[in-house]
C-alpha cells in the first residue's frame, strides 16, 4: 500500500514538474492577449473588444485607431486602368474577388477573381492588379 501511494505521489510530482518546465520554456506572446479582456474597477465583464478574436478584433482595434476601412472594402474609383497603370487592389490574401462597374449606367457588376502577381483585364478594358495590403499593427 505504501509503495502504491509513493508511486502515485511520484507520478503527480513528475507530471506537474514536466508541465511547469514546458510552460516556462515557451516564448512569451508578442501581443498582449489580455488587452480588453481583463475586468477592472470600471468594468466587471469584458466588453465587445474583450470577446472579439482574430479578424473581428483586428477590425475593432483598427476602428478605435481611426481607420474606418481596415480591409479596404469601400467602393473605389478606378485609376487609369491601363496595362502600365492598372487599378491597384489591396488584399491580405493571395486572391480577391473584385467587381467592376464597367459603365456609369450599368445595372450589373462584372465580377472577377484577381490572383497575386497577375494583372487582369475586365471586359470593359480596364486592368486590375492585386497588391499586398499594408498590414498595420493595432496592438492586437
Ligand atoms: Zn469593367
Amino acid at each position: 500500500m505504501a509503495s502504491l501511494l509513493y508511486r502515485s505521489a511520484a507520478n503527480v510530482v513528475r507530471r506537474s514538474t514536466l508541465i511547469s518546465a514546458v510552460r516556462m520554456s515557451s516564448e512569451t506572446p508578442k501581443v498582449d492577449p489580455e488587452r480588453g479582456k481583463v475586468a477592472s474597477d470600471k468594468v466587471s465583464m469584458p466588453d465587445t473588444l474583450g470577446h472579439a478574436v482574430g479578424a473581428e478584433r483586428f477590425e475593432l482595434l483598427a476602428r478605435l485607431a481611426g481607420n474606418e476601412d481596415p480591409f479596404d472594402m469601400n467602393v473605389k474609383s478606378r485609376a487609369k486602368g491601363t496595362v502600365d497603370e492598372p487599378t491597384l487592389i489591396p488584399s491580405l490574401y493571395d486572391s480577391r474577388i473584385v467587381g467592376c462597374i464597367c459603365e456609369e449606367d450599368a445595372v450589373s457588376i462584372t465580377w472577377m477573381t484577381l490572383h497575386k502577381g497577375e494583372q487582369k483585364r475586365c471586359m470593359c478594358g480596364y486592368y486590375f492588379k492585386l497588391v499586398p495590403l499594408e498590414y498595420k499593427d493595432y496592438g492586437q
